[in-house]
């Protein structure tokens, strides 16, 4: 009998792992199972949505889609429409690639006013993810801090900055194209708890903030250190030094002709968020290096700012039935086994790091931990899977119907635009069932 393996998130490791089992040649169905009735997680809603040369990779995994064997159902949610536990039951194998979905809280006095945001709801919200069009972010102020030294925090500054003609040729909804258009920003900050030499930013990312159309990077070039870590590896100091250069090209960029900037501010550790009910402003304590962790001088400063969006980092959420590393912000798991016929791939395995081609091992790893782990099927899987959504009267989307989307999304495009996003799952069901010719809202 085939094994029947259910591959929870549509995302990059989603996606590859099916690839994986795919390509080893398995004896199996698999049926890949998404909270959103759109498939490709991160690349839909993560991904930033000027870097569509990145989205591209979704077509890859639009082939593994289509391919005999595997099946898409979006629109089913875990805990809501199915359990883990369930799931269990009705596939020989379960693999969880659900991603880290939530963002690290920002422990700061204050951290809880209007207008302070974690990277998962703001990327959410300008990406037109469903759970997030509706955030409406506080910018109404000329100064916006971005917590953080990663590319998500890159992604963010830059995107609060570019023009509307560098924006309308994306894929990013109206509704915040308008937002940030018709905001009086002018100075975006970025806060790195430690200095650039520690900063997280890949480089290519880097050195597209000096090429933006109206906005000029400012960077004091007093903050560069004056030698790299000699304990880096080969690697990591070339990398570092790629970064150095490129602020120190930035300290000595002219400012004048651009009407925005973006700030990178070093040793800067967010203290406290200051205004009574929303955010007026950001006190920051200067840190030094110590032992290669930011520790505080007791000197601080404040800046103005009306929103402060933390890019501090993802992490998981409690799943009945799956051990979570609440710390660690993921599954545990021993090179991504969880349980018997459990495993977990990308970031659910591994936290919120790496590129998305990171994930194709984690894809290889566990097609191949599951053909010597689980040669033979004995569970009934997608008739007992669809029989089991029928009965909780769950609007399933299958891939075919996400084609009809995919489509109606480019046909309803910007000029010069990929495809104009839809945003909410009622408008999405509509047009699934006024292509189907069907009346109602309701059944599969
Ligand atoms: P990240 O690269 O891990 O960066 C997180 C940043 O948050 C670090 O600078 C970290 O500082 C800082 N931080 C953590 N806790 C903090 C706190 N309490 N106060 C102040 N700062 C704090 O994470 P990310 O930016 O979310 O990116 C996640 C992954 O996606 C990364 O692998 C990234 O490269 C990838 N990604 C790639 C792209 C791209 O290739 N274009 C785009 C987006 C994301 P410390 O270093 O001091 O801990």
């Amino acid at each position: 009998m085939p094994l029947s393996i259910a591959i929870v998130g549509a995302g990059p490791s989603g996606f590859y792992s099916a690839q994986a089992l795919i390509s080893r040649g398995i004896d199996c169905h698999i049926d890949i199972v998404d909270s959103l009735p759109t498939p490709f997680g991160l690349i839909r809603g993560g991904v930033a949505p000027d870097h569509q040369h990145t989205k591209r990779v979704s077509r890859t995994y639009e082939e593994t889609a289509q391919q005999e064997g595997i099946n898409f159902y979006g629109n089913v949610q875990l805990g809501r429409d199915i359990s883990v536990l369930e799931l269990r039951s009705l596939y020989d194998v379960v693999v969880l690639a659900i991603g880290t979905p939530l963002d690290r809280g920002l422990d700061v006095i204050g951290g809880r006013k209007r207008g302070v945001y974690g990277a998962a709801e703001f990327v959410g919200w300008y990406n037109g993810h469903p759970a997030y069009r509706h955030l409406a972010p506080l910018l109404d102020r000329k100064e916006v801090a971005v917590i953080g030294n990663g590319n998500v925090a890159l992604d963010i500054g830059r995107l609060l900055v570019r023009t509307r003609e560098e924006m309308n040729v994306t894929d990013m909804p109206d509704y915040a194209i308008e937002a940030i258009q018709n905001s009086p920003i002018t100075d975006v900050y970025i806060f790195g708890r430690r200095g650039p030499a520690e900063a997280k930013f890949t480089n290519v990312e880097l050195r597209e903030i000096g090429q933006l159309k109206n906005c000029v990077p400012m960077v004091d070039p007093e903050e560069m250190p004056d030698e790299i870590d000699p304990n880096l590896s080969d690697r990591d100091r070339r990398l570092v030094e790629r970064n150095i250069a490129t602020f120190r090209s930035f300290a000595e960029t002219d400012p004048k002709g651009k009407g925005k900037r973006l700030h990178f501010c070093f040793h800067s550790m967010p203290m406290e968020i200051l205004g009574d009910d929303r955010v007026e402003g950001l006190r920051l304590q200067r840190t030094q290096i110590v032992d290669g962790q930011a520790a505080g001088t007791g000197r601080y400063y404040d800046i103005p700012c009306g929103a402060a969006i933390a890019a501090i980092g993802y992490r998981m959420g409690p799943i009945e039935g799956v051990p979570i590393d609440l710390r660690g912000g993921h599954v545990i798991n021993k090179d991504g086994w969880v349980a018997e016929g459990l495993y977990a791939v990308g970031w659910a395995k591994r936290g919120p790091t790496g590129v998305i081609s990171t994930n194709k091992s984690d894809g290889d790893i566990v097609a191949e931990r599951i053909e010597n782990e689980i040669p033979l099927g004995s569970k009934p899987g997608r008739p007992a899977f669809e029989d089991h959504l029928r009965a909780r009267g769950v609007r399933w989307f299958s891939f075919e119907d996400w084609k009809v989307l995919d489509e109606n999304e480019k046909a309803t495009a910007r000029d010069g635009a990929p495809r104009r996003k839809l945003v909410d799952i009622d408008d999405m069901i509509s047009l699934i069932n006024r292509s189907q010719g069907v009346a109602s809202s309701t059944s599969e």
